[in-house]
């Protein structure tokens, strides 16, 4: 599931190529995925232009002329890809945007990711948006250490929440932590300031990393030019279990935590 980095990629890498082009038309292959219904959407976003694209947490937001905005859901598999010319589509293409210069594609293998059509001064309001807590690069550290002490959860089940922070999804947590050399496990409330410090540093640390990288194309993630990412030839743990820590050369072990297959180095993480 694309995660901040990879949402962040996709918007730096559409962005120059969608700002300004109108919305021709749009051929539905999948009407389910389009929010709030396939005769709504297209009423709402043809004949409009593209004017920015923004991000909130692992969300892309497109905003339309004429006061329209598209919030996109990757979820799982989803990916929005900009080409022009002559190419086979790739497989699993549900929508086209008709553009007047080239096309966009969307593109999802396990068809849970949608896209919803709203007005611009809805967006506010939106129940999931609404929801999300502050981006790891809007917090300081004594923030951090507040939303941490206020919760007795295991940290990796607090920073997966995206209401207690947002953007941040399995990758990038198990990455964290183990950069941070704390367990997975511990209890948010239980950390020193000294220790929710390193941890914010390290985040930032490594979703700046990540951006630069591209993203991590660890399943079927791509850029918004069809690119994979580099960041997972990076990973330290994350989808590495069984394998040598590569700090202290101890196997690496997994565990479920909140349902969530959790990677960490029973040696370096206390
Ligand atoms: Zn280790």
């Amino acid at each position: 599931m694309p995660e901040l980095p990879e949402v962040e990629t996709i918007k730096r890498t559409l962005s120059p190529l969608l700002k300004g082009r109108l919305i021709k038309e749009i051929k539905v292959g999948l009407g389910k995925l389009l929010l709030p219904g396939e005769k709504e959407f297209i009423a709402r976003v043809a004949g409009r232009r593209f004017l920015d694209l923004k991000r909130k947490g692992k969300y892309l937001i497109c905003l339309l002329s004429g006061g329209t905005a598209v919030i996109v859901h990757f979820r799982l598999t989803g990916q929005l890809i900009y080409v022009n010319g002559q190419k086979p589509l790739p497989p699993h293409t549900h929508l086209r945007f008709f553009l007047d210069r080239g096309e966009l594609l969307y593109v999802d293998l396990r068809q849970f990711g949608r896209l919803e059509a709203l007005a611009a001064k809805d967006l506010k309001d939106h129940p999931q948006l609404k929801e999300l807590g502050p981006e790891p690069f809007a917090l300081n550290e004594r923030d951090f250490y507040g939303l941490l002490q206020k919760s007795s959860r295991p940290l990796k089940a607090l920073l997966l929440d995206q209401k207690v922070i947002s953007g941040l999804g399995n990758i990038y947590v198990d990455e964290s932590l183990f950069r941070a050399g704390l367990h997975p496990k511990r209890p948010g409330k239980e950390l020193s300031l000294p220790e929710a410090s390193r941890l914010l540093a390290v985040i930032k640390e490594i979703l700046a990393e990540a951006i630069s990288d591209g993203g991590s194309s660890v399943r079927n993630y791509v850029d918004g030019q069809g690119q994979r990412g580099r960041f997972q030839e990076k990973h330290r743990v994350y989808g590495r279990r069984g394998k040598p820590c590569p700090r202290c050369g101890q196997t690496l072990a997994y565990t479920k935590i909140a349902q969530r297959g959790t990677h960490f180095c029973p040696a370096c993480q206390k």
